[in-house]
């Protein structure tokens, strides 16, 4: 972008005094509906910072322009940053200015960015990296309902990644404190990652409303998209989508599953039950499984176990040995018929697909990287290469 250009994106430097004499502005970060980030530098210090900076006189996503609005929805957010920091997977709020055109509040950098940027770069999660990232998330999520707060919009585009590839969650614009027993009716949040109780509360009247559990909701479709790639209940027709989320339609049947292990589906299952009585507490997440492989290897002495597993061993060391001189066995027919059942192949196809094609994938949805990911032949498409194959 030219300097010009950027420097008419700056808000009028008079209105905010207070921030331009302790920061120095840099280059943009990220953007919002309403919001800008940029990188600035604390002038006395050198330090690094992302300021997040809040227009209140901009359009919302509903096309009105309320100030007055905007500036309170500004101050909710500050009030549950103030009360949710200095967790350390939680974005820790520096400074606030207010003006009456603009809002600037100060965070710590996540020079790393986002989870989304991340997950893009390297395609798929393993299951260890995907273990300390969801451990991390889930974490900054019990700190928050423990202080009774609703994140609301849990997505990869809002879990930015320190210097130490640590998990910042960050993003309260939504967030909501509950009394006892309170429910929550409106719709917000972004669609692929909307739990369905959210869903039903616009749909049905009489909805009981939803609280806490549409954060563990959103947190196993995160989940679900680091281990493989593509979100759980896409399609490419918005309504299916939602009604696949209704009524929690997805499954683990694509070829990338074969390699991912029971632990982490049993936790995305338990996380994507549609009855949010019956869906998993974040509590209970961080006892599961999945989180405390530990605790399974320090199971009890059995003589039996340790011998059959002394057997295992040598054996595999034996074949491992003997890899080295037989390499594994490809049948080039089966690579032509179906590249992506081979796991090798499979990662240089996605790889080579998101290099192509990954600035496609649009932040803010989340949904058409699953188009990427999309390697079954549109019905329509199907029948034509039928039909042409039968001529
Ligand atoms: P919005 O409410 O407009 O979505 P966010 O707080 O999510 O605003 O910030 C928008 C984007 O700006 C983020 O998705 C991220 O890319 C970038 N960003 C926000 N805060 C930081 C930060 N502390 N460090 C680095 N980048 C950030
Ligand atoms: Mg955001």
């Amino acid at each position: 972008m030219a300097k010009d250009e950027e420097d008419d994106l700056l808000p009028d430097k008079d209105a905010a005094k207070g921030f331009y004499a302790k920061y120095e502005p840099k280059e943009i970060l990220g953007r919002g509906i309403s919001s800008t980030v940029r990188r600035c530098i604390e002038k006395e210090t050198g330090k690094e910072f992302a300021a997040k900076i809040i227009d209140l006189g901009a359009t919302t996503e509903s096309g009105e322009t309320n100030p007055y609005h905007m500036l309170e929805a500004t101050r909710q957010e500050i009030s549950i940053l103030r009360q949710v920091m200095g967790h350390p997977y939680i974005i820790d709020l520096q400074d606030v200015f207010e003006s009456d055109a603009f809002v600037f509040l100060v965070f710590e950098l996540c020079p790393k960015g986002e989870l989304f940027d991340y997950l893009t770069s390297v395609v798929t999660l393993s299951e260890k990296k995907t273990r300390t990232i969801m451990r991390q998330i889930f974490e900054g999520v019990e700190y928050i309902h423990a202080k009774s707060i609703v994140h609301r919009d849990l997505k990869p585009e809002n879990i930015l990644l320190d210097e130490n590839h640590n998990v910042k969650i960050t993003d309260f614009g939504f967030a909501k404190q509950l009394q006892e027993g309170e429910k929550l009716t409106n719709l917000c949040g972004t669609p692929g990652y909307l739990a369905p109780e959210t869903l039903k509360c616009n749909m049905f009247e009489g909805s009981p409303g939803y609280s806490q559990e549409v954060d563990i909701w959103a947190c196993g479709v995160i989940m679900f998209t680091l281990l493989v790639g593509c979100p759980p209940f896409w399609h490419r027709k918005q309504m299916v989508m939602l009604r696949n989320i209704m009524e929690g339609k997805y499954s683990f049947t694509s070829p990338e599953w074969a390699d991912i292990s029971e632990d982490p589906k049993d936790l995305i299952r338990k996380c994507l039950v549609v009855d949010p009585s019956q869906r998993i507490t974040v509590k209970e997440v961080l006892r599961h499984p999945f989180f405390n492989q530990m605790l399974r290897k320090q199971s009890r002495f059995n003589a039996r176990k340790k011998f059959q597993f002394a057997i295992l061993v040598i054996r595999a060391i034996i074949r491992i040995r003997r890899l080295r001189f037989t390499a594994e066995p490809l049948h080039v027919e089966e690579a032509i018929r179906d590249p992506y059942r081979v796991k090798v192949l499979r990662k240089v196809i996605d790889g080579c697909a998101f290099r192509v094609y990954g600035h496609w994938v649009k932040k803010g949805e989340g949904q058409n990287r699953a188009a990427l990911f999309e390697n079954t032949p549109r019905t329509e498409l199907h029948a034509l290469y039928i039909n042409n194959l039968s001529r």
